[in-house]
């Protein structure tokens, strides 16, 4: 199938989808994230699929609509509001576009660039875009990310307090990049507040239909495809795409481009976020992750989907 054709029919996409369910509901590899201790509790055995089509259809397998915190996806959509606000440029200045090759929460890698933090996708990156939030009060600040996000999904998104409450609680590798950039002159305001808002991001609660909602938008030239919304424009959505592309599965993107051939982000309760530009995104759900912190049945289910529905954006034929 030309990967530059639409999608199969609504009924092929929805039993390939149900496919990738079955496949890998039993693979048991990987572990769950526990460096923040209130995830350590999540139910490995939860596998839940979605995928959005930019022309509204939905598709769902599995745990698709259990609910768990958005972390790292969050950075993503994120990046796309600022972008939008502020224009790339700016936020060009402060965040580069390349790939660390190092785990998301590195500290090296901001030393190693002169303390100028190479991709949003990352932690150092996307708490230095966390930043860029226009608003006054860290409250204003924090609403304009919680109802941006929610524009995304479609829905008024909420914060998971426990989870909140949990890796504040935690977060000091978090806290020192928020000061390291602080002394690189990277961080305009107070470090402890903008580790807040992160992390407040971070918690807030999605679920797999959620994610392929909000991939689809990006995938639909940032129009919700079921909202009608227009949240960001065609050239951040874009933009966005290119980020995820080369940075957002850490320090694994260039395998899972090579492989699936999408742009996609991932994060540490097991979320995956896979967009299929002008057609829809996937959503995945699994919390056993690999050790670069990527969900292992959501990637391979994302696998099996690029190779039967031909999503790959690089192949011909
Ligand atoms: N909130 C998490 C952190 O900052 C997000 C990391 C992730 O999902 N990879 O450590």
């Amino acid at each position: 199938r030309a990967s530059t054709g639409a999608l199969p029919g609504w009924s092929q996409v929805d039993e390939l989808l149900h496919e990738a369910h079955r496949r890998y509901a039993g693979l048991d590899e990987g572990t769950v994230a526990d460096y923040i201790p209130v995830l350590a509790e999540a139910d490995p055995s939860l596998f839940g699929l979605s995928l959005v089509e930019t022309d509204g259809g939905a598709h769902h397998a599995g745990d698709a609509q259990t609910a768990f915190s958005i972390q790292s996806i969050s950075k993503a959509f994120v990046f796309a509001l600022v972008c939008d606000e502020i224009g790339h440029e700016l936020v060009h200045e402060r965040v580069g576009v390349n790939n660390t090759g190092l785990p998301f929460n590195s500290v090296i890698a901001l030393e190693l660039n002169d303390g100028s933090p190479m991709n949003p996708m990352v932690n150092a990156g996307a708490i230095a875009t966390t930043g860029l939030v226009a608003g006054g009060s860290l409250e204003e600040r924090w609403e304009r990310i919680r109802s941006g996000l929610s524009r995304f999904a479609g829905r008024e998104l909420a914060l998971d307090h426990e989870v909140l409450r949990s890796e504040s609680e935690t977060n000091h590798r978090n806290q020192a990049i928020a000061r390291l950039l602080q002394s690189y002159g990277r961080l305009d305001d107070d470090p402890a507040d903008v580790v807040d808002l992160y992390t407040r991001q971070c918690s807030l609660a999605v679920t797999a239909e959620d994610l392929a909602v909000m991939g689809a938008t990006l995938a639909d030239g940032g129009v919700n495809p079921i909202t009608g919304d227009q949240v960001v424009s065609a050239e951040v959505s874009r933009d966005t795409l290119a980020v995820l592309a080369s940075c957002g599965m850490y320090e694994r993107s260039g395998e899972w481009l090579y492989e699936i051939g999408l742009p996609a982000k991932s994060g540490v309760t097991g979320g995956i976020v896979a967009i299929v530009p002008g057609k829809g995104a996937i959503g995945a759900y699994a919390p056993r992750l690999d050790p670069a912190g990527n969900s292992v049945r959501g990637q391979r289910a994302c696998a099996f989907l690029s190779r039967a529905l031909g999503l790959n954006l690089f192949a011909s034929l």
